[in-house]
């Protein structure tokens, strides 16, 4: 560019996008344009909901992960109670996809927090790990971060020590182990003094198994939560199927306390069906095809789209709108992930899960405002996996938010960009698997978010609200950067036209001004994020 061109833009208040706009507070992105960073606050979010898993394009699992502690860590510094806060807050309304994150800085706050963050960490522990497996996971991380100090062994034994007898019987039973961890593991670091004799009973049942002979007994405990532990040994040494479906039947025990022989018996599956948690029912929706016990108009069938299509359930169950998504792709496809087992998915459970994925997002309310739902669809979109869900890139992932805004919007366009315009035909009534497909076959190509407002300037659409799904990471664009296209629509078309930035994936970056109040930037995929950009458009926050 001659510098008479680059003079002249200036005044027009154009920038190209490998280079700063001028008196603001943007920094390199990783593609070699221009954003802004995103504080450690909101870096927070970002890591909380989306995780580090399989990384991103431009940077690896492992580098992303250290960039997102060190944010963290900063948040710790600056206000560890508030982390804390934020953690319960995603953590225990099901916001993310993954535990795991949640987990990870809590672990984070309760080694480098100051004492009242530690302790206010610690006190966390059974809001956020809620599972014996979020247990081991925490303490996997919290050994290497910390040693085990008064404080850590004593919360662990709260976590013991506060669940009810039977409770604390299903935990023991169905998450036995992992990272290495097994509950003998923190039972003997925590040492907890049992509150009740059922307490001590199952702590002794863990931690001397082999010395203790349960099966032996032909006659169950009266105590409930030890029955359960009994029934747990007893179905170890079954013979016959139908010990088996009358210790399920009668104790209501979880698939993973049977022996994998029996696992497929289309009439244990039943069984196991009718007190099945939904997370578990929604993973296995493949295998109960695959026994025969799902099948076109079965009374399993009935059962499993009843349940999905109840969102009080969902919600309660936490079941996190990936998972569904995730489920539907797999299930829809008729085989598993690593493809060793085929089975013939039916119509209804698939519409089902279809529906379920907009019903397990908190509830949506139209902005009523004009919208556009734009798409980054470039190359670096269409690296790495969101929540480490197998082949779900941030490309699909942004597809499949796009259609919850669609669904909800009465005025809304849905439009795909590189560095130019992408025609994609995706609906509102499009199945979800059928709309990734469109976005996931796209070509590769380079990045310019200030497309969707140009494209709006050129073709006089009326737009109240753009929203990008994307990476931040715009750098193809040699007149200038996407806030500034949106400054050229609005004193165009006279419209104050808003920017909700959709976050796809826990990298650093943002295309929105902080200091325009009519931008937001938000994270994709936290199950709240629709309300939040309904609310903003609208004006409510
Ligand atoms: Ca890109």
């Amino acid at each position: 560019m001659t510098n008479y061109l680059k003079n002249a833009f200036k005044s027009m208040g154009m920038t190209p996008q490998n280079a700063p706009i001028p008196g603001t507070t943007q920094v390199a992105n990783s593609a070699g344009g221009y954003s802004w960073k995103v504080n450690d606050w909101q870096r927070l979010s970002r890591f909380l909901v989306l995780g580090s898993q399989s990384g991103t394009y431009y940077i690896s699992e492992k580098a992303l992960t250290i960039e997102n502690a060190n944010a963290v860590l900063n948040c710790i510094r600056e206000d560890g109670l508030r982390v804390v806060r934020e953690i319960v807050a995603i953590s225990e309304a099901g916001r993310a996809p993954k535990n795991d994150p949640a987990i990870f800085a809590l672990a984070l706050v309760a080694a480098k927090g100051d004492d009242a963050a530690r302790k206010a960490a610690l006190d966390a522990l059974p809001q956020v790990c809620r599972t014996g497996t979020h247990l081991f996971l925490f303490a996997e991380y919290v050994q290497t971060l910390r040693g085990w100090g008064r404080g850590l062994r004593r919360a662990v034994g709260t976590w013991y020590q506060a669940l009810e007898p039977r409770k604390l019987a299903y935990q023991m039973v169905k998450y036995r182990q992992r990272e290495g961890w097994t509950h003998t593991d923190t039972l003997r670091l925590a040492h907890p003094k049992p509150v009740t004799d059922s307490h001590g009973a199952i702590y002794k049942w863990v931690t001397h198994r082999e010395e203790a002979n349960w099966a032996a007994d032909i006659v169950p405990p009266d105590d409930e939560a030890l029955a359960f532990i009994w029934a747990f040994e007893r179905v170890q040494t079954a013979q016959n199927v139908d010990t088996v479906l009358k210790l399920v039947q009668a104790y209501d025990l979880p698939r993973e306390a049977l022996p994998t022989q029996w696992l497929n018996e289309a009439a244990v599956w039943e069984a196991l069906l009718t007190k099945m948690p939904l997370t578990a029912m929604i993973r296995n929706l493949g295998v109960m095809s695959k026994v025969g016990l799902l099948t076109p108009m079965s009374d399993a069938e009935q059962t499993i789209v009843t349940r999905l299509g109840n969102a009080d359930m969902l919600r309660k169950a936490r079941i996190h709108p990936i998972a569904v998504l995730s489920a539907l792709r797999v299930y829809a496809q008729g085989r598993g992930v690593r493809g060793e087992s085929t089975w013939n998915p039916t119509s209804r459970v698939i519409d089902a899960l279809d529906a379920a994925f907009y019903l397990a997002f908190q509830n949506v309310e139209p902005a009523n405002k004009r919208m556009m739902l734009a798409l980054d669809v470039s190359g670096s979109m269409s690296m790495g996996a969101i929540a480490g869900v197998p082949g779900l890139t941030p490309r699909d992932g942004s597809a499949a938010m796009a259609l919850v805004t669609a669904k909800t919007e009465p005025n809304y366009t849905i439009i795909s960009f590189q560095n130019q315009i992408v025609p994609l035909n995706i609906s509102a009534r499009m199945r979800l698997d059928d709309a990734i497909k469109v976005t996931h076959g796209l070509p590769f190509g380079a990045t310019d978010c200030a497309q969707p407002m140009l494209y709006a300037l050129e073709k006089k659409l009326k737009v109240d609200t753009f929203v990008i799904y994307t990476d931040s990471e715009t750098w193809a664009n040699p007149a200038l950067h996407p806030v500034q296209a949106l400054a050229q629509y609005r004193e165009k078309t006279g419209i104050p036209a808003q920017l909700i930035v959709v976050a796809m994936t826990s990298n650093g970056f943002t295309i929105a001004s902080p200091d325009d109040p009519g931008m937001l930037d938000i994270v994709g995929f936290d199950s709240a994020t629709p309300q939040i950009m309904s609310d903003f458009a609208r004006g409510m926050i």
